[in-house]
Formats: structure tokens, sequence, C-alpha cells
């Protein structure tokens, strides 16, 4: 799954789609056909809707916050966001037609394409369909924005970081879980809480409630380093993801426990189901 560091580089790589309109919106059959069942697959809000909002609209800039990506879209005095989450195997690509994504998966599994008014397309994919994308009027109407933490380099994120491991909601949940919330920080999932937690020495099982404050803030460093280390090398390329350009990333190779049988000062890792996912550690140099 997508984390802060590769929904950052996506933000990224698709600065190319800046200042070009929305001419048309296709929808996949299976967005449709899942729309008339009632489930809102990947478009959470009526397709109509949707595609009434995006389309002749122009594409002002792109954001990001947490792990939403979003666009803002403008015509005249109209004012539109187009916020997109990219789930467990999203991408978006944007090129002169569907035969340039490499990867047959992706090319198979577009689920919406954006028409571009350079004749380029917008094009958003997603294999296992639980990315999602909607439009909304302003940011401040999606409530899982206005809940988010502040972004980890925002002035005020190691505060409130700290704050919100020590509230009493917190206190007996292991520190993992506590850190994936992105009330708490914004953007850590699975890999990088278990990196970040490998660097700082803290024990995922550990109950956030008994992490000093001190060593908080040393682990608040550990996610910024862990997330800065990651956008140098161009994030993570494992299972389903890829960036929107169908390159991909090196910090894989980087990594000190995730998916390692051993941690770099030789001990064997530990694996662990935290949080509803398999966690990675060293009972030596973590506590
Ligand atoms: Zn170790």
């Amino acid at each position: 799954m997508p984390e802060l560091p590769e929904v950052e580089l996506v933000k990224r790589e698709l600065s190319t789609v800046q200042n070009l309109k929305i001419e048309r919106v296709e929808v996949s059959e299976k967005v449709r056909s899942g729309h008339n069942s009632g489930k809102l697959t990947i478009v959470k809000e009526p397709v109509d809707t949707f595609t009434d909002n995006a389309e002749n609209m122009n594409i002002i800039s792109l954001g990001r916050r947490g792990k939403y990506l979003y666009f803002i879209l403008q015509n005249d005095d109209e004012v539109k966001y187009m916020i997109g989450h990219l789930g467990m195997s999203g991408a978006f690509f944007h090129l002169k037609t569907l035969d340039e994504i490499v990867e047959q998966n992706f090319r198979k599994h577009w689920q919406v394409i954006f028409h571009l008014s350079d004749e380029t397309m917008l094009v958003y994919a997603d294999i296992r369909r639980f990315g999602e994308l909607r439009t909304i009027d302003r940011l401040g109407d999606f409530l899982p924005v206005v809940r988010m933490a502040p972004e980890y380099d925002d002035e005020g994120a190691l505060e409130h970081f700290i704050s919100a491991v020590k509230h009493p909601r917190n206190a007996g949940k292991a520190i993992k879980a506590v850190i994936m919330d992105s009330t708490v920080v914004t953007g850590a999932g699975n890999i990088y809480a278990c990196e970040s937690l490998y660097d700082s020495g803290i024990l995922p099982t550990r109950k956030a409630g008994n992490v000093s404050v001190k060593r908080l803030r040393e682990l608040f460093h550990s996610i910024v380093d862990v997330f800065e280390l990651s956008l140098s090398q161009g994030g993570s390329t494992i299972s389903d993801y890829r960036s929107s350009t169908g390159g991909s990333g090196e910090m894989q190779n980087r990594f000190k426990v995730y998916q390692r049988k051993t941690c770099p000062a030789g001990h064997n890792i530990m694996t662990r189901v935290i949080a509803g996912r398999n966690t990675f550690y060293c009972t030596k140099c973590q506590r």
C-alpha cells in the first residue's frame, strides 16, 4: 500500500497535468457495474455527479494531505477539489494512450480516464479497486482530512504527535498501532511504522502509554528521517505499488527490518500481526 512518500512522489510526477483542461471523463465497466449494484466502487459519489463536476474544469494545481492526493479544479469562478486515495494498488498515469502503460495488469485495470485538452490522458488504474475518487467543494468538507494530524514537516507536528500519543485513549494500545493512526501522525503505514520503530529502538508491541516523551521525540524524528530517505530513493516498490510513470523506487533496498530475515546488527527478525498487519522487528535492538 502506498504510504506518504509514494503519494508525494506521485503528486510531483503528475505536475505535467497542471494547466490542462479535463474535456471528458470515461469510467470503466467495473466502476459502473459496481455502482449499478449499489456499491460505490472507486468513485464515492454518483458517477454522473463525479463526471459533471470534473468535466470542463482546468487542473490548476495538485496537492497532498497525508496519503490523499488532490487536484484543484477551476472553471471561471467555480472551484472544486478532486481528492483521491490509492488504496492498496491504485496508480495514476499521464500519457497519450493506454498502450503506453507497461504493466499489463494496470493497463487492463484502468478505472477512470480523464481526457485532457492536449490530447493526453490522466488514467487512474486500480487492480484491487480499494482506491477512492470523489469531488468536494473544500478540503474542510472532507472528514478524514479535517481529523488528520499536521503534515510531518508542519510547525507544531512534533507537539501534536506527543500529545496525541499520550492521549488516554491511546495509552493501552501498541505504539505501532498508534503511529499508523492518521490523527496522530500522517502518512505512516505498515512499512514506515516498522522501519521508524526500529530506527528509534522502540518495540512495536510496547504500550503507547509506557513510552517516555524523550523516546517519542526520537520516534517522531525517525518517522521524518524514514520518510525523507524514502523520498530521496524514489519511494518503495513492493507488490502492487507503481509510480505514476510506471517507474520504480529503490527504498525497498534500504529497509532494515521490513521483510528482512536479519536486522543490520545481524539479529533474527521477529514477525507478529499488530494493528492487522504483519509487523517486523528485532527484540535485541528494540525494547
Ligand atoms: Zn537487531
